[in-house]
């Protein structure tokens, strides 16, 4: 079952044995697989978001940790909304700790020796990847939908976790400006609101691996239509408050193999539950709503 600690603000959903099952192939089309091509606008619902780019900018004379972006464009990287996606995946289904595994957990499922003839990997690792498996969902950047303007804010430094009691969570939570004093640092977000197309690509997946993806982007099925539940937490500060992102609009459409060509697809046809974990989407679903913004 998923906890919630003490006065931290962090939970811990506890890991579990994985349930490791064949993966598909990307490259081989399966009649009871789809590839689907997801369309996805993506608010920030929280205070601000900040997805770092690892580069420092001088702002009033006081160095800041910069947003992502690609000349002056800022943008969210596919591979960090892969992985802020991929760890409600873990969290939601009986998936592997591919990194930092602590002691007594069960070890991850990669590398994945060369030539092997079958390759059985956690729900997370088929459709995200292991080392020697590439995956079957691929995220392009997301680029802003609008004008949206950056801000440079004031956190507080940040500390080194201590201890790990599975996989750490951070509920939502008011954002509050530091007094001032104190240890600080600068770093350029973005403000509530903002908007972020994102693209990603779905390669032969079931419907229990589609229902897995659709959770872990915080969409549930409610009368044929997908809706969002869950703020994915996303980017740096969520102790703080920071890097909740709600899923605002989603446009499916599948690949016809035969008509060699993308047509519009229901979402919620074929989708099945059976890889997630009914108990830790009930927490999420409380810990981490999605609000009415
Ligand atoms: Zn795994």
């Amino acid at each position: 079952m998923a906890q919630r600690g003490g006065p931290e603000p962090f939970i811990w959903v506890d890991v579990v044995e994985p349930q490791r099952d064949a993966a598909a192939a990307y490259d081989r089309p399966d009649a009871e697989r789809r590839t689907l091509r997801l369309t996805l606008s993506l608010r920030v619902v929280s205070a601000y978001l900040h997805v770092g780019s690892g580069q420092l900018g001088i702002w009033k004379g006081r160095a800041y940790q910069q947003f992502a972006r690609v000349g002056d464009q800022i943008l969210l990287p596919g591979s960090g909304v892969k992985g802020a996606v991929r760890a409600l995946a873990e969290a939601l289904s009986r998936s592997c700790m591919p990194h930092g595994a602590g002691r007594g957990d069960p070890r991850p499922c990669g590398p994945i020796p060369r030539g092997a003839s079958e390759i059985r990997l956690c729900p997370a690792c088929r459709l995200f990847g292991a080392t020697g498996y590439r995956g079957r969902v691929l995220f392009e950047d997301a680029l802003p939908e609008s004008g949206v303007q950056t801000e440079i804010i004031r956190l507080p430094a940040a500390w080194r976790p201590r201890r790990s009691e599975g996989r750490k969570l951070y509920p939502r939570r008011d954002f509050q400006t530091p007094a001032e004093g104190g240890r600080i640092r600068w770093v350029e977000a973005v403000p509530r609101g903002a908007t972020f197309r994102l693209r990603l690509l779905a390669e032969n997946v079931d419907g229990a691996e589609l229902g897995l993806l659709l959770r872990a982007l915080g969409l549930d099925v409610q009368d044929g239509k997908l809706v969002a539940v869950l703020a994915i937490p996303m980017g740096g500060g969520k102790p703080l408050g920071l890097g909740g992102v709600k899923v605002v609009q989603v446009e499916v459409e599948e690949w016809d193999p035969r008509a060699l060509t993308w047509r519009a697809a229901d979402p919620a046809e074929g989708v099945r539950w059976n890889l997630v974990r009914g108990e830790v989407w009930r927490a999420l679903r409380s810990w981490l709503s999605a609000g009415s913004v």
